[in-house]
């Protein structure tokens, strides 16, 4: 047998610290989920809050990327005795840092102490090329000069707009963030329901923001209260990051009329306590996060009128969502799906929407679907397939769609026609650099990228206030990363860590949830359960390394290993190439017969970082290290 073996170069380490490489501004949750195990919270929120300004916000709502793909979901769970109970589950990092959040953020002190503190923190061990700090000591240390005040223009205060305006002022220019709405924070503030999200705590995050000297304008609208042409002239470049504001329409019969509203005007009423006409028997179609903010919303609101009006009502409505796809392919969050069903929300999958039914009045009373064979094609390409002949229609008089939405760029009409399109709505952007067509004008978050995540909306934000800064000064800024290796000679896990079962986050009951519809679900983690649930974190940045020349081939290490992920062969048993060949020479020279030499083959993905094998070895020739690296803003 041949084994194919991997020679480590700095991708490869990065690669190892898998929360922190999936996350699109590379947080360290790493770092702050190993302080909240060694009981250091304040430090835990400054390196969640380094890379990224909605930290707080994340904590309670991001889509996690991170926690998807952190390894200890990968191995196997074992039991004290030590035995394998099934597949393990990954670290709860966004409950985490909310507990971090809630400890030193904003939600516990005032914007102006929590920015403090982060502009001076200055992070020991930081596996980060985003952070606000090295970004901040670069610009202090003339690394990255500031620039001269710069008015730049922004249009949305959503999370994209909002990044996009605290690294601008950071660098150095004067950020003015347009805003239709009476409010700031985009979709945060007027998608996502109160009850995931409080109102107070959007408040007080973008107060940080404000606090750095960013001017947000709200209730005014670009191409309504000022035109796209005057912000081009009054300012030295325009961001445009407006989202994707408006419901998508499936256009078949009985769609327009009463009663029939996309998901996110419902949902941008519902935070605004605008009223909108919705009856007692309603019908969401969707099947993915937004449809259950709907569903979830409008359950709310009838349980609610049902309550205050008990004695007047016959019935308590309902509210059905109708997806295409079965559970097992929602798009959704399991944790919505079992929400909603714990809320009473009546799930139906496999269905596609053919017609709204109206009466002769006109009003709504069905919705009927037919049955969805298959959603996706071999490719996992969206190609549904539907079976025309099993048909139901579903009672109701009210229709919510949340299938997508889509940009309004009306603004562009004036001043804007050099702002090409690639589709209608979608401007042609360079991604690199998030420039459009026309010079000066940049896009952020939903409008850059399509609907995607928060967190992706915040790293985009941040790429359009670099790529400003390089048109603005002609200056290129980049952020160096420098791999640093620290031997950890004294290191050790908790006792028992390998088999703490993941700790679920405690909720509401559903009667309360119903009965109070902005009280938060989730309750979060107390200081006890974020210490036990932060100590299964794997601390993937720790490895150990083996020193061939102490080495005395005992093979004590690969006995020792709970997860067999070592391997004693001989060298002969090992694929060659030209780069195993180029290390062999200069570890062995060029003469050397390798015939009766070993190797020791170690699989990092299995590896749960114990430290048994150091622990073991007879001779000290392993040692357990940590990878590490900084950033080294740079401008060129
Ligand atoms: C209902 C819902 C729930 C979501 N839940 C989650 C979640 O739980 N976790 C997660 O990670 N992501 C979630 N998302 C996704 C996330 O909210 C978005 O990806 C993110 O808000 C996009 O940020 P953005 O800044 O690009 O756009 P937006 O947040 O849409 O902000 C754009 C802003 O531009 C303003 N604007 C538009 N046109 C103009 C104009 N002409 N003049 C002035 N201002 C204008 C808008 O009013 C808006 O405030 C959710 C999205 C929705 C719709
Ligand atoms: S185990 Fe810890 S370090 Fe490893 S990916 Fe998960 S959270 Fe990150
Ligand atoms: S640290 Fe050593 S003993 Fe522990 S899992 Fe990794 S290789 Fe095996």
């Amino acid at each position: 047998m041949e084994y194919k073996v991997s020679i480590p170069d700095r991708d490869y380490w990065k690669r190892q610290i898998r929360c922190q490489d999936a996350c699109p501004v590379h947080t360290d949750a790493r770092g702050y989920v190993r302080a909240i195990a060694a009981g250091r919270f304040a430090e835990a929120y400054l390196i969640a809050r380094g890379p990224n300004p909605f930290a707080s916000i994340c904590g309670r709502i991001c889509g996690a990327p991170c926690e998807a793909a952190c390894r200890r979901g990968d191995i196997p769970r074992i039991d004290d005795a030590g035995n394998f109970v099934g597949p393990d589950l990954p670290i709860a990092i966004r409950a985490l840092k909310r507990f971090a959040c809630e400890q030193a953020g904003p939600e516990a002190r005032p914007s102006e102490t929590v920015l403090d503190d982060v502009c001076r923190w200055i992070p020991s061990v930081c596996a980060d090329a985003e952070e606000m700090a090295a970004l901040l000591r670069a610009t202090v240390s003339g690394s990255v000069p500031k620039a001269d005040g710069q008015a730049v223009a922004i249009i949305g205060a959503g999370p994209a707009g909002l990044s996009a305006a605290h690294d601008l002022a950071l660098m150095g220019f004067k950020p003015v963030v347009f805003e239709s709405e009476p409010v700031p924070a985009g979709m945060l503030a007027l998608g996502v329901p109160a009850y995931r999200l409080p109102r107070d705590l959007i408040a007080r995050e973008v107060e940080v923001i404000r606090a750095l000297g960013v001017e947000i304008h709200c209730g005014v609208t670009v191409g309504r209260d000022v035109s796209f042409t005057a912000l081009r002239h009054d300012f030295a470049a325009v961001i445009i990051a407006v989202g994707a504001k408006s419901s998508r329409a499936l256009g078949m019969p009985g769609e327009a009329g009463p009663r029939v509203y996309g998901g996110v005007d419902l949902l941008r009423a519902a935070s605004l306590g605008e009223s909108i006409d919705i009856g007692r028997d309603v019908v969401v179609v969707g099947g993915g996060n937004v449809a259950y903010d709907v569903a979830r919303t409008v359950i709310r609101q009838i349980a609610y009128d049902t309550a205050r009006t008990a004695a007047r009502l016959p019935s308590t409505g309902t509210v059905h969502l109708v997806s295409l796809e079965t559970l097992e392919e929602m798009p959704a969050d399991t944790i919505e799906i079992r929400e909603g069903d714990e809320e009473g929300i009546r799930r139906l999958n496999g269905w596609g929407p053919v017609e709204i039914v109206r009466n002769g009045a006109g009003a709504v009373t069905g919705v009927t679907f037919r049955q969805c064979v298959r959603v996706y094609d071999d490719q996992r390409r969206f190609s549904p397939v539907f079976d025309d002949a099993v048909r139901r229609t579903v009672p109701c008089d009210t229709v919510l769609l949340a299938v997508g939405q889509a940009p309004k760029l009306e603004f562009l009409a004036t001043g804007g026609a050099d702002v090409e399109q690639m589709r209608p709505g979608w401007p042609k952007v360079d991604p690199t650099t998030l420039a459009t067509t026309a010079p000066g004008v940049f896009v952020a978050g939903d409008l850059a990228h399509g609907t995607r995540l928060l967190i992706d909306a915040v790293a985009s934000g941040k790429k359009a206030a670099r790529s400003v800064y390089h048109h603005l000064t002609g200056r290129t800024i980049t952020a160096e990363a420098l791999i640093a290796h620290l031997p950890l000679p004294l290191y050790h896990r908790e006792r028992g860590y390998e088999s703490i079962a993941r700790l679920r986050v405690a909720t509401i009951e559903p009667e309360e949830r119903l009965a109070h519809p902005d009280v938060v679900v989730e309750r979060g983690y107390d200081p006890h359960e974020a210490v036990c649930e932060a100590s299964r974190c794997l601390d993937c940045g720790v490895l150990p390394v083996f020193d061939g020349n102490r080495c005395v081939l005992c093979g004590g290490c690969a006995d020792v290993c709970p997860t067999q992920c070592l391997k004693l062969v001989p060298f002969s048993d090992v694929a060659r190439d030209d780069e195993l060949d180029a290390l062999v020479r200069s570890a062995w020279g060029d003469d050397d017969d390798h015939a009766a030499n070993s190797a020791i083959l170690k699989d990092d993905e299995r590896c749960i970082r114990c430290a048994l094998c150091a622990d073991r070895c007879p001779v000290d020739a392993i040692t357990m290290e940590r990878t590490t690296f900084a950033a080294l803003w740079r401008c060129a």
